[in-house]
């Protein structure tokens, strides 16, 4: 048995076209002086957190799978809307920048539920802080205040998709900033409700 271990993680994408809008669109942010700390995240690595993993042992990833699979299977898909922009864990002392997401079906939070149990009975620690759904602008090391950045983000002209998938990740950490694979996808089917 080989005793590799991965960091993987569940997410589900927006569309390529969506997040290169968003990312023209915050192009005036990255001159801001209070913002000039940030560690921007570029679009190809922008996705929706559905449920941190961490390092697992690659022979858990089949079980993993497993629990995506019902999961997905449960879920049908639903229309989601970029909103605004917002801060974890405060406007007053960011670590992260991000983009908030408009999920009137309540698609987003029921998965990131269902994956919480679900992976819960595999071991994996539940999730405490409430599911904020959202796509990661750029990172704070040391925080920092953002309180002066508008909320909106303008001019996206397409600001909503649909998501039907789920995505296992494995997170490759590099010094330069970490690269993500996909692993698996999981269609949102709704067949197995
Ligand atoms: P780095 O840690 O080098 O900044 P990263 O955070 O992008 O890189 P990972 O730490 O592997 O890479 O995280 C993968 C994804 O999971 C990212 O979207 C990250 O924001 C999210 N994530 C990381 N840790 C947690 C956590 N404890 N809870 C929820 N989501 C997390
Ligand atoms: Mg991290």
């Amino acid at each position: 048995m080989s005793s590799e271990r991965l960091r993987l993680f569940v997410a589900a994408d927006p569309p390529p076209d969506l997040l290169e809008a968003l990312d023209e669109s915050i192009a005036p942010l990255r001159s801001r002086p209070e913002l000039a700390s940030a560690r921007w995240t570029v679009p190809a690595n922008q996705h929706v957190t559905l449920k941190f993993l961490g390092w697992v042992e690659a022979g858990t990833v089949e079980p993993i799978v497993n629990s995506l699979a019902t999961v997905a299977s449960s879920h049908e898909p639903a229309t989601i809307t970029l909103t605004g922009l917002g801060a974890f864990p405060s406007e007053r002392r960011a670590r992260v920048l991000w983009a908030g997401l408009e999920d009137p079906a309540g698609l987003l939070a029921a998965l990131a539920s269902d994956l919480d149990a679900s992976l819960g009975s595999l071991g994996f620690e539940p999730e405490t802080r409430a599911f904020t759904p959202h796509l990661t602008l750029a990172r704070f090391r040391p925080p920092a205040p953002v309180a002066g950045v508008p909320s909106e983000v303008p001019g996206v002209a397409e600001p909503s998709f649909e998501v039907d998938r789920l995505h296992l990740y494995r997170s490759h950490l590099h010094p330069k900033g970490a690269r993500y694979e996909i692993l698996r996808s999981l269609e949102l089917t709704g067949s197995g409700r």
